[in-house]
């Protein structure tokens, strides 16, 4: 099937498919949905069971920014998880609230277009990143129930 929004790189029909059309050596993902540019390999992930898009399509440059972004954001909550007791999905939403305050749509990295992931990586990298999770962490604390020092 043919999806209606013109590829923003060369003007050709995006395509609709399915993870396992996409990547057949990535069984995990094979039901998710995409919308892909044959004409120049810009693709974009869908949200959960429909055929909207969560951002613009991507090129290969894109898609390197927003790993790159993804990267610089993970290496700040795993920094920050590590200097506090909370755990990693804790730690995560933490992150995603911060870069949420500074980054238009910083929450999604996939929606991200090259000046947000730009943005991005610059804040992560900067040397406030990980105290400003850290001090997000400590001032709300998970609920999460700890039991014998352990994450349950
Ligand atoms: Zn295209």
């Amino acid at each position: 099937m043919r999806d209606n929004i013109p590829c923003q790189y060369c003007g050709g029909n995006p395509l609709r498919m399915t993870g396992a059309e996409m990547f057949p050596d990535r069984p995990e993902i094979a039901v998710k949905r995409f919308l892909a540019c044959r004409d120049c390999d810009a693709w974009v992930g869908c949200r959960a069971g429909t055929w909207t898009p969560v951002g613009e399509l991507a090129d290969v440059t894109l898609r390197m920014a927003r790993r790159r972004a993804h990267d610089a954001f993970e290496a700040v909550w795993r920094a920050a998880a590590g200097q506090t007791a909370a755990t990693d999905d804790h730690a995560r939403r933490c992150a995603y609230a911060w870069i949420a305050a500074h980054v238009k749509g910083g929450a999604h990295v996939a929606g991200l277009g090259l000046k947000e992931c730009g943005d991005m990586i610059g804040l992560c990298g900067a040397r406030n990143a990980v105290p400003a999770v850290v001090a997000r962490i400590r001032s709300r604390p998970s609920a999460t129930p700890v039991r014998n020092g352990r994450k349950i």
